[in-house]
């Protein structure tokens, strides 16, 4: 039976080094050299490994694939944010945004194919469960934003990336921090941790397990409710961790100098927006070096949802300020081609959403 190739981009550094040495009989230098066209380089094609033997790169295309995500669609926003749909070897469909905002770009990237959370307010929730990607495939998706930066404002970086796309990150914990690993290597992409963001709705033993990594990204928590009542409805997560276990679970995350913990609250017409949830949100979070991002609700038809008015946004605003949480008001960006905060659901144009298994192939 012929064994599956091996996808070096899913690999790390030290096993890339160490596939060359003991797969192909190559020193470790070549193991690097491979490493920087994967993930420095990013290529498609093994054919591109330019200092490579015509007879080692032979030898690589009989043992190994480069499991790139192919670029499906790409919209531009009239913001200027871009939404990339990528499809998977199996043909999944995720995305991936790329958000510029004065000299930042961000990307923000997909852990995986739909989520199984189930968050009510969410579109990707209304897939349903797919699958974890590899942490190559997460990797990827930087990759094919820095192509597609690179094609269309040459010059131009990605400067932050957050993991706020399709997907619960700490479902997929150990590609996650796969994916984390390998995309700051200082040989490859080298992004640095403290531009990076891993956004949980508050799964706890990831939670108390990300914070005894070596290296930590820094941490969002999707809070969207200042009660135990208001949050079971909107996030079934909550009947598992309470909003009381999750704090605690923040509390005891190390944060160093000048790195706070974010809190991401989207604002729901009469469920979560009165000036009492403001007050009430301050109490819960006094005490933990963070700042609140509120994020009226982004409308798509698959949840009975209304946005707030200009009016109860700036009251809850006002009010989760004036008791001294630092509060900002996050403007949606890319909403008219649905790529904002709880957007994302890989629809074919005009498409209404079908769950996974039945419309992704
Ligand atoms: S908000 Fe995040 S965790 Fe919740 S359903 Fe959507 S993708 Fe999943």
């Amino acid at each position: 039976m012929a064994t599956e190739p091996i996808d070096l981009r899913a690999l790390d550094f030290a096993e890339t080094v160490a596939f060359a040495r003991d797969q192909l009989g190559q020193p470790d230098y070549r193991g690097e050299q491979i490493w920087r066209w994967v993930h420095r380089a990013g290529v498609c094609d093994l054919d591109q490994m330019t200092n490579l033997s015509k007879e080692l790169r032979a030898q690589l295309a009989s043992r190994v694939s480069l499991g790139h995500l192919r670029v499906d669609r790409v919209q531009t926003s009239r913001d200027g944010t871009r939404k990339m749909r990528l499809l998977t070897r199996d043909h999944h469909a995720i995305e991936s945004v790329l958000i510029p905002d004065g000299d930042k770009l961000t990307q923000c990237i997909s852990s995986q194919v739909g989520c199984a959370l189930d968050c009510q307010f969410c579109a990707t929730a209304k897939l349903g469960f797919g699958r974890h990607l590899d942490a190559g495939e997460i990797a990827d998706q930087i990759y094919r934003g820095r192509a597609l930066v690179a094609e269309v404002e040459p010059g131009r970086r990605i400067t932050n990336v957050v993991y706020m796309g399709m997907g619960e990150p700490l479902h997929n914990y150990d590609q996650v921090i796969r994916s984390l690993r390998i995309l700051t290597h200082e040989l490859g992409a080298n992004l640095s941790y403290r531009r990076i963001t891993v956004s949980t709705v508050g799964l706890v033993p990831g939670i108390r397990k990300l914070a005894t990594e070596p290296m930590r990204p820094n941490l969002a928590i999707s809070l969207n409710a200042a009660s135990d009542r208001v949050r079971d409805r909107i996030m079934p997560i909550n009947r598992k961790y309470t909003i009381a276990e999750l704090i605690a679970a923040v509390r005891a995350y190390p944060l160093e100098r000048r790195r706070r913990v974010t809190f991401e609250y989207v604002l729901l017409a009469g469920v979560n927006d009165s000036r009492a949830d403001a007050a009430e949100l301050a109490r819960v979070l006094r005490g933990i070096r963070c700042k609140l991002n509120i994020i009226p609700w982004n409308p798509h038809p698959e949840a009975p949802y209304r946005r707030p008015d200009d009016r109860a946004i700036a009251a809850f605003q006002a009010e989760a300020k004036r008791h001294g949480l630092p509060t900002y008001l996050r403007t949606p960006r890319g909403d008219d081609i649905d790529a904002a905060c709880g957007q994302l659901a890989a629809r074919q144009d005009g498409q209404t959403l079908v769950r996974l298994g039945k419309s992704t192939r």
